[in-house]
């Protein structure tokens, strides 16, 4: 069965078309500006040449509608017909505490996703809006959705409640969620086969470090906490969002600087992080040319975003009574030798030791441990698009017999 798998933007179309047979990408690509002038389809093929398509798409049904004609177009078309594909899996950002896993999406589930859009504004309607166009153009698939809050169901209570009344999170829902738990959880599944080990006997910290970066404990196969919370705001220092600061920061910011709530809001999540400190960009690579080229902040926020994520690490080890494993992924964490190294100084004590030479590898799976080490440091490229098409694999096919 080939799985068509959507992640959907306000105006954006991010997709892949996966053979289940062997897990092969067949195709991908990426739809932008929809609704805006000059809205183009990126569409790549496995085997054939990019195509780049530029025509007006007011919709995100439009969209979809010209990625599955890119798909059976008679000269660089990968399959014969719109039936090979046997089911659409959609990422939600946002499944609040309903959805604790993958889900095939019914006028109940559909419900569901719209109840959360108080906690996701920018993130579930423009999900709902995929779905929807999806399901008008395919009425005859089934549809399942992805949440990238549900691998983190499983945090007990204690972890992910707030030091707020009790009553803000039964009126309002204010707790932590987490985010980032298709990659966590595929990077955690990874690491346990690369070990040979089920993930049952396993402490995991998991750090998903890009442009948006979060860390999560996984123990005994299950997630008990995470850097980010109520919303992808909280927890490490990110490319432009703050991570966790003093909430008496807000209210003093809105006195002293005259800001607005949307203008704190944008001040934290688009002004700040590592663009913030170094003045410089909110791309690690830049930032690490900066430093290089002798710019001190440049250098100040390589070392606070290695020293927080630092700080995770043991504080996890320390929640999960120790660490056997310690995963890099994501665009800085496969990417950064230098980064991964910086992370890793000083936690020798709990028995991390990165090899250096092994370490100076790129978007490979690779056991980055030294031979003395307690704990296995492990590169893997993350795969969201395969976790959510395998998830969706598992639940449609018992469909079909
Ligand atoms: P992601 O959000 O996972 O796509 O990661 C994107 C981020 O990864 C970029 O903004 C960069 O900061 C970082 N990145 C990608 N490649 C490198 C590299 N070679 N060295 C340092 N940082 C990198």
């Amino acid at each position: 069965m080939k799985i068509l798998v959507v992640n959907c933007g306000s105006s954006s179309i991010k997709y892949q078309l996966v053979d289940m047979k062997d897990e092969s990408v067949v195709a991908k690509g990426l739809v932008e500006r929809i609704g805006m002038e000059g809205s183009v389809l990126t569409h790549q093929p496995t085997g054939h040449d990019k195509v780049v398509i530029k025509t007006d798409m007011p919709t995100h049904t439009v969209g979809i509608k010209l990625v599955l004609g890119a798909f059976v177009n008679p000269d660089y078309g990968v399959i014969k017909s719109m039936d090979e594909i046997g089911a659409v899996g959609h990422r939600v950002v946002h499944g609040g505490e309903k959805f604790s896993a993958s889900v095939l999406i019914t006028p109940d589930v559909m419900h569901g996703i719209e109840e959360c859009i108080d906690m996701a504004p920018l993130h579930n309607p423009p999900n709902i809006a995929g779905i929807n166009a999806c399901k008008e153009v395919m009425p005859n698939v089934p549809h399942v959705a992805v949440f990238d809050t549900a691998f983190h169901q499983t945090m007990p209570k204690y972890s992910f409640l707030y030091g707020l009344p009790y009553d803000a999170y039964i009126k309002y829902g204010l707790r932590r969620y987490g985010f980032h738990g298709t990659s966590h959880k595929f990077v955690s599944q990874r690491a346990a086969a690369m070990l040979g080990k089920p993930m049952s006997e396993l402490k995991m910290i998991t750090c998903h470090l890009g442009n948006g970066s979060s860390v999560a404990a996984v123990k005994n196969g299950k997630c008990m906490d995470t850097s980010m919370g109520f919303t992808p705001l909280e927890g490490l220092v990110m490319g432009t969002r703050s991570g966790v600061i003093d909430p008496a920061i807000i209210p003093f910011l809105m006195k002293k600087a005259h800001m607005t709530g949307d203008e704190v809001d944008s001040y934290l999540n688009k002004k700040s992080g590592v663009l913030g400190i170094s003045g410089v960009s909110s791309d690690f690579r830049d930032i690490e040319e900066a430093y290089h080229e002798g710019n001190e902040r440049a250098g100040l926020a390589l070392d606070i975003f290695a020293y927080k994520v630092r700080k995770y690490i043991g504080s996890y080890a320390a929640a999960m009574g120790g660490v056997d494993v310690i995963v890099f992924t994501a665009g800085l964490g496969e990417n950064s030798a230098t980064m991964r190294e910086k992370i890793c100084e000083n936690l020798e004590f709990l028995g991390v030791f990165i090899d250096h030479e092994k370490n100076q590898v790129r978007g490979k799976e690779t056991n980055l441990s030294a031979q003395n080490a307690k704990v296995q440091v492990l590169l893997i490229p993350t795969n969201e698009e395969l976790m959510i098409a395998r998830d969706t694999n598992e639940i449609c096919n018992p469909l079909k017999k």
